[in-house]
């Protein structure tokens, strides 16, 4: 079951220990990746929490607590998902705590799980920050981000965190060819892209983006660009962002190719010949420093400097003779 898979089994067996325990603290701020499972294990610690059934593997999924809360019908067990950069409206919040204060009409405990909590407003915070302060025994709070940066250090301070690591590489691109459909060469470009973020490399999927990249390719990297279409490269952040990590993962092909790998090592493996001939221009020392220079303009873009300059010299590497 796509569910099951996703559910990150050591941290759920830390929360039924902890549980066992009596050690559980009031509220936990799950961060990693998007796509990782943190609220598919939110939710399964819900589960957890309440399944009428023995505890043996967790829960049961079966019984009348496990089914509501998979349906999304159990009264002491709320999600708030409004999905990425949508704010946590104050009256969902309200919702929330008028809920929290209420005795647990058939569960063990409560279970509010808020996905996203950097979307938290300003107005909203303050009302939330009551609830950490002020938690009842029976209730469970589990926040979820996947840029903690950004998540109010008011907020953070009163959690307990707790880390999801990325999937591998490798697992991802497994991921991606048993559950969507990917085919090897796809799955492969796609973890390399998504950085262990299935939701990532889902929509990389969706976007086509294994066809833009070729197409970048071929029109930036293999050909000199035209300048109109140079400057509208650089007109738009993103798709300069985006160019540069297409040219550094290219780069850093060119440098297995010249030391002799060919296998899925290779990022564009399906652009093995492409790669041949353009390794064939340049000594290894070369590649590097050309390597060297493109991480050097990411730098530059990063810091929002202007790259037109930088680009246009490492293009004549590129694109002279
Ligand atoms: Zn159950």
């Amino acid at each position: 079951m796509q569910q099951e898979l996703q559910l990150n089994g050591s941290i759920l067996k830390r929360f039924a220990v902890l549980d066992q325990r009596k050690r559980l603290a009031h509220a936990y701020l799950f961060i990693g990746p998007s796509g990782i499972g943190k609220t598919e294990t939110a939710v399964a610690v819900a589960k957890l929490m309440n399944c009428e059934a023995g505890r043996e593997e967790f829960f049961c999924d079966t019984c009348s607590s496990c089914i509501k809360i998979n349906a999304g019908g159990h009264p002491d067990v709320s999600v708030i998902d409004n999905g990425e950069g949508e704010s946590i409206k104050i009256e969902q919040i309200r919702e929330l705590l008028n809920r929290g204060k209420l005795r647990a009409f058939m569960a063990r405990k409560k279970v509010f799980v808020i996905k996203n909590i950097e979307n938290l407003t300003l107005e909203s915070a303050n009302a939330f920050l009551k609830t950490l302060e002020e938690p009842t025994a029976d209730s469970l709070l589990i926040l979820t981000t996947s840029i903690p940066e950004t998540v109010l250090d008011t907020v953070k301070s009163r959690c307990h965190i707790v880390h999801f690591p990325s999937m591998s590489d490798h697992d991802l691109a497994g991921r991606l060819r048993n559950d969507h459909e990917v085919n090897a060469r796809d799955s492969h470009f796609f973890a390399y892209f998504a950085q262990g973020s299935l939701t990532v490399a889902k929509r990389l999927k969706e976007d086509r983006f294994v066809e833009k990249k070729n197409e970048l390719i071929d029109e930036f990297v293999l050909n000199r660009p035209e300048d109109a279409r140079m400057k509208g490269l650089l007109a738009k952040k993103d798709e300069t962002k985006s160019f540069l990590n297409i040219l550094l993962s290219w780069m850093r092909d060119t440098l297995l190719v010249k030391a002799g790998v060919r296998d899925n090592r290779l990022i564009h493996r399906d652009r093995i010949d492409d790669l041949d001939v353009f390794v064939e221009k340049y000594t290894f020392e070369e590649l590097k420093a050309l390597n060297e220079s493109i991480v050097k303009m990411c730098w530059l873009l990063a810091d929002n400097l202007n790259i037109k300059l930088p680009l246009l010299i490492i293009g004549e590497q590129l694109w002279g003779e």
